[in-house]
């Protein structure tokens, strides 16, 4: 008798994005005539950019020729994107991280879900609330909850509430946890934490013995020189934590896919007995075991992020999207509605008015001015009451959703 994970059974059904489009499918079917405007979910819209599409071509091109030909590569990633991330991500920033403690992968929902395996299963998780739905649902898959609460919440995990009272920082949790999820930028809100607060967690993790993992797939967002781009801009944080960065929305690889992971040299985790263990060469073993590299023509591309060209047109990009957010949130206020994020992320988080509830905003939105976003608490208990404009659009439809839902008086 074959015997299922039944892990996956405690998992809810109704997962957030298939909701949302089974009912703009359902609006419209009865009303074929209406333009909706999708704000909802966080896939990039613009081309990748000439410079990175040059270089993905002459990856293809490679790959036609004998002599150039290239069959497995390094699981890890080449050496030749390794080297370019460890510059211009961190050397060129006065951060000391080298090729070697970057790990190239397909994606950093991959990456973030399946790190986890490589820790023990006795380990306290924390996540925020609202947050990131994957971190949640690959602890519940791979059996380190207990049960579905009737609010959303996992039995056995950590809920770090993230409100407007907090800045949607999260709080040190009062129990003592092993393995802490952070975003920033952060998804959904689209808040960012300060060196201070950052230096906090590190300081916490180094106290506690606990690891943070740091996701900062919206770090190219930031606009605000004073705000880390890495949390191993921490003194301190490379003995305990692990970093995931991602093409996907720095450079409109949500298609093309591909991402990467950093473990310090430095970090430890502890055996039952207390015993310290390098973590990095676990992962390492991992990756080699499990995974056999990202395709050579898309690290080809992701090296060209860095060109001289390619940080032109992608910055310019960002620059679009960061734009889009800026007159999402000037059209939003200007009605009356509190907003945050938007600045140094690319997504607009708002309150919504006299305590409606996020899915009765989602359907008012979506009624009045066929315009869909995400409902907060889609994220986690804590949304409740907030909803999400990804800036990921065109200006055209930007423009559009804010004088609709300005003129309906929403
Ligand atoms: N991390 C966060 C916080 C995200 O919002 C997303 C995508 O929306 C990802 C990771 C996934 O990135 P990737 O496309 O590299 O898998």
């Amino acid at each position: 008798m074959a015997l299922i994970n039944e892990n996956y059974l405690k998992l809810k059904a109704g997962y957030l994005f298939p909701e949302i489009g089974r009912r703009v499918t359902e609006f419209q079917k009865a009303n074929p005539d209406k333009k909706i405007i999708r704000m909802g979910i966080g896939d990039v819209t613009r081309a990748l950019p000439s410079a990175i599409v040059k270089a993905f071509q002459d990856g293809v091109s490679e790959m036609a020729n004998e002599a150039t030909f290239r069959g497995y590569g390094p699981e890890q990633g080449y050496d030749f994107l390794r080297e370019a991330i460890a510059k211009n991500e961190f050397q060129d920033r006065g951060i000391n991280i080298v090729a070697d403690e970057i790990f190239v992968s397909d994606g950093s929902k991959c990456d973030t879900g399946n790190i986890l395996e490589i820790f023990g299963m006795g380990n306290k998780i924390a996540v925020g609330d609202p947050v990131y739905p994957v971190y949640v649902d690959t602890s519940v898959m791979a059996g380190r909850t207990g049960e579905g609460l009737s609010n959303g919440y996992y039995e056995g995990l950590v809920y770090m509430p993230c409100k407007a009272e907090n800045n949607f920082i999260p709080e040190l949790p009062t129990e003592k946890v092993d393995i802490i999820f952070l975003c920033f930028p952060n998804n959904p809100t689209g808040t960012t934490a300060s060196k201070e607060e950052l230096a906090k967690w590190v300081k916490y993790a180094r106290e506690n013995k606990a690891i943070i993992m740091y996701d900062a797939a919206y770090e190219a967002y930031i606009q605000d020189s004073t705000i880390p781009h890495s949390i191993f801009e921490i003194e301190g944080a490379k003995e305990v934590a692990i970093e995931f960065r991602s093409f996907s929305k720095k450079a409109g690889f949500t298609g093309t896919r591909c991402a990467y992971t950093i473990i310090p040299n430095e970090l430890k985790a502890y055996t039952e007995k207390g015993e310290a263990v390098a973590v990095k060469p676990l992962w390492s073993r991992r990756h080699s075991t499990k995974f056999n590299g990202v395709s050579y023509p898309v690290q080809r591309a992701a090296a060209a992020v860095y060109s001289e060209e390619g940080k032109v047109q992608v910055q310019e990009i960002i620059d679009y999207y960061m734009e889009n957010a800026r007159l999402m949130k000037e059209a939003l206020q200007s009605v009356g509605y509190t907003v945050f994020g938007g600045t140094n992320a690319p997504y607009v988080w708002i309150k919504t008015k006299n305590n409606q509830t996020s899915w009765d905003f989602f359907d008012k939105l979506l009624n009045d001015v066929n315009v869909v976003g995400t409902p907060g608490s889609g994220f986690g208990a804590s949304g409740e009451g907030y909803f999400r404009f990804s800036s990921f659009a065109s200006r055209p439809n930007v423009i559009e959703a804010m004088e609709r839902i300005k003129k309906a008086g929403l």
